[in-house]
Order: structure tokens, then sequence, then C-alpha cells
């Protein structure tokens, strides 16, 4: 059983990001009509969901590579959004962000030094701030 599964996909493509995002949308579209009882979302996830499982069993590995790095090269701006306000979360626990009431500079200092002098690197404007 698990020769035949192997042997079935390894001329198959098999899963990647564009893929990910079909079957996963597919199923919160799915899950939404759920709620909404619309019929028209449970249709447009369906057809996803299964657009990405015919891309994952697919043997046309040229085709789907170009697909994918298409997906990629187009949804980067979005994608780096995500990630730099999962990066801004994180050093949130680390640092305080203060904006210079000059010039509205954002400066990061370290958190938990109590009131200290903040020059704004932009300006030179000097502020007292508990951090
Ligand atoms: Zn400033």
């Amino acid at each position: 059983m698990k020769d035949k599964l192997y042997r079935f996909m390894r001329s198959r493509y098999g899963n990647d990001q564009l893929s990910s995002m079909l079957t996963w949308g597919g199923l919160i579209f799915m899950l939404l009509d759920c709620f909404l009882k619309i019929g028209i979302f449970y249709f447009i996830g369906f057809v996803l969901f299964v657009y990405g499982y015919i891309r994952i069993f697919s043997k046309q590995y040229d085709k789907r590579v170009a697909q994918n790095r298409w997906y990629m090269e187009h949804t980067a701006g979005i994608r780096n959004v995500f990630k730099r306000r999962k990066k801004q979360k994180e050093a949130g626990k680390d640092y305080k962000v203060f904006v210079c009431n000059k010039c509205q500079q954002m400066i990061r200092v370290p958190r938990g030094k109590g009131r200290i002098e903040i020059r704004c690197p932009k300006c030179g404007n000097k502020f007292i701030r508990k951090s």
C-alpha cells in the first residue's frame, strides 16, 4: 500500500506555497459559507480546493514551478507586510518606540532603563521619557 502510494506520487509535482494557499483558502471559503450561507462562497472554495489538489498531483513539473514562481513574486509585498508586523511585535517586548515631536522620526529605545533622555538622531531634538 505504501509502495503503491510512493509510486503514484513519484512523478507528481507535490505541494508548494501556491497549492497550500489554494487548499487552505478553499477550506476557509467553504467554512465561511457555513455561516454566510450564500452558496457562491462554497463553490469558490470548492474550486480553489480542487485546483490546489490538481496542482499537487500534476505531472507537468515545469508549468507548476513557473506558476509558483509567479505567485511568490506577485505576493512578495503582502507576505513581507506580515513578516514585518511579526518582527515588530517580537521587537516590542524588548524595545519601546517614541516619536520625535519635532520631526516625527520614530526612535526605538530599549525597555526598562527608567527615565532617560532621548536624542533624536535626525534633528537632534532632546526629550525625557520613561523607557
Ligand atoms: Zn527629530
